[in-house]
């Protein structure tokens, strides 16, 4: 009796150990979910409906709802792979591919990172609102507006800003004209020989609409692509192109790229002889040419009672942004020369908008932001650099402003203005607006050096509405150091040495970003 009592527990105790253990996670689970319900109002004639929104973390303010409410939204169709934890969206011709557990929506091939993590809970396949609000709609010809205060969902059906294309040429000189129905600010690259490819930031073009093989004086042909976020066109050209001008239209908005035939050198030099010599005039480009890197702001983020991330062994993010910033300053002053500014040297907290201020009040030419990362899957490391996304449209801006409302740890600077106004946002905004294309060039050498320099995986450059960049007016970055969350990378946080390699990364950049503006 005695023995087969003690077998039986002995056989019992790791199905009770698991029980108790999944009684404890749904406590947990069901205390930490905050359940609501959010109103969608379609004007496509559809009926107003309401969803049910979750709340998953305590920790974060982000919103979640169920896979089977989003499909709804977008008229998408829907499968779920149990085996994977996959759910597959179709929204039109694109396949969004959400894993449980995972940051990452795979946008047809192409693999798009999430604030959030998508989520499983009470049966139920979880997507973070980012989703709704950010990723998908410029796949869809929705506009989507979210009012945070009512928990409301606007879905407007809208068509494309990247309206048309319209192509005129003389015998020496061909022009396309491409129609927008906003403003919007693009980035040129010709380092392709034949090849011009424009990049719209915020843009949506139907690709059908442009796509042409027909050969207009200079121009060979065009196609469009959309991806997750910009529009592209690609322009095939001539080799009797000579010179490639491309303009920035404000009334009506559009781009305007001419081609000019030119005399080719006669001998060429060798190093460009299977290439045409071009020569690249971007307007915006070249009212600033004067740009000059004489001061670099460093922003080791979080402080004081702000202590950012924490790693596993305790270790914390302020401190080991404050510790890189400091390492840097050293070496960009000795090797490079230039004025560096701290937004902090010490352990004390910042309102983020204090941070860009500082920036513009000590005449920045350059604004990098420190942080480092954390997930909550052990297994994600890494580097990455992040230059703003500009805001698109209104729309774009008050979801922008909702999420970075939480500078909850700021201290107001006046009573009741913790949110700078919605003219300095928007002002501020188009600031940084202006600075995107040296912002994104600035963080493709910060990756580049980082690649070179840190055993760690290359994330890669990305777009984000980070409000702590938004008030620069300078080229601004943010980079996320490595992954707290990471015990290898932890521990490489808190080495001097890991931090000198960043620093040297940064300093690297910062040469070459100083070497190609200042001519
Ligand atoms: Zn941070």
């Amino acid at each position: 009796m005695c023995i087969i009592h003690y077998s039986t527990v002995k056989m019992r105790h790791p199905v009770i150990l698991i029980l108790v253990v999944l009684a404890a996670f749904t406590v947990f689970t069901s205390r930490a979910r905050a359940e609501g319900t959010i109103t969608v109002v379609y004007d496509d004639g559809r009926a107003g409906q309401g969803f049910s929104s979750w709340r998953l973390d305590p920790e974060s303010e982000a919103l979640y709802l169920r896979a089977n409410d989003v499909a709804l939204i977008f008229k998408a169709t829907q499968f779920w792979n149990a085996s994977s934890r996959k759910v597959i969206l179709g929204i039109g011709r694109t396949r969004f591919t959400l894993t449980v557990d995972t940051r990452v929506v795979v946008v047809d091939s192409e693999p798009i990172l999430l604030r959030n993590p998508i989520r499983y809970d009470a049966g139920f396949v979880m997507i973070p609102m980012e989703f709704v609000l950010e990723v998908a709609p410029p796949f869809t010809p929705s506009v989507l507006d979210w009012n945070p205060a009512s928990q409301t969902l606007y879905v407007e059906k809208v068509g494309y800003n990247v309206e048309s294309i319209v192509f005129s040429s003389t015998a020496n000189r061909a022009t396309a004209t491409i129609t927008l129905t906003e403003p919007l600010v693009h980035h040129v690259d010709s380092s392709t020989p034949g090849l011009i490819r424009l990049k719209i930031y915020g843009g949506r073009v139907d690709p059908a609409k442009f796509e042409s093989r027909e050969g207009r004086g200079l121009f060979n042909g065009v196609r469009a692509e959309q991806t997750e976020r910009d529009a592209y066109v690609y322009f095939d050209i001539k080799r009797e192109t000579a010179r490639i001008l491309v303009e920035r239209e404000q009334d009506p908005p559009r781009v305007v790229v001419v081609l000019e035939k030119g005399e080719l050198p006669e001998i060429p030099d060798p190093e460009f002889a299977d290439r045409r010599q071009i020569q690249i005039i971007d307007r915006r480009a070249q009212e600033r040419r004067d740009i000059r890197i004489e001061t670099v702001v460093l922003d080791p983020g979080h402080g004081g009672k702000d202590d950012g991330k924490r790693g596993s062994s305790g270790l914390l993010e302020k401190n080991v942004n404050l510790a890189v910033a400091l390492r840097t300053r050293d070496i960009l002053e000795r090797e490079l020369g230039v004025r560096v500014v701290l937004t902090r040297e010490d352990d004390r907290l910042l309102a983020l908008t204090r941070r860009t201020e500082i920036a513009n009040e000590t005449g920045g030419d350059i604004f990098v932001s420190i942080h480092c990362n954390s997930w909550f899957s052990r297994g994600a490391g890494g580097f990455e650099a992040y230059f703003l996304s500009p805001a698109r449209t209104e729309r774009d801006r008050e979801v922008a402003r909702a999420e970075n409302a939480a500078d909850r740890f700021a201290t107001p600077r006046n009573p009741g203005a913790e949110v700078s106004s919605d003219i300095d946002f928007i002002l501020w905004d188009m600031v940084q607006n202006e600075y995107i294309n040296e912002s994104s060039h600035l963080a493709e050498l910060i990756q580049k050096a980082m690649n070179d320099r840190l055993e760690i995986r290359n994330r890669g450059v990305k777009q984000a509405n980070f409000s702590v960049l938004q008030g620069a007016q300078m080229p601004a970055i943010l980079i996320e150091v490595a992954f707290l969350s990471n015990a290898t990378e932890e521990s490489l946080l808190t080495s001097d040495d890991f931090h000198r390699r960043v620093a040297n990364g940064i300093v690297d950049a910062v040469r070459q970003f100083k070497e190609r503006y200042e001519k």
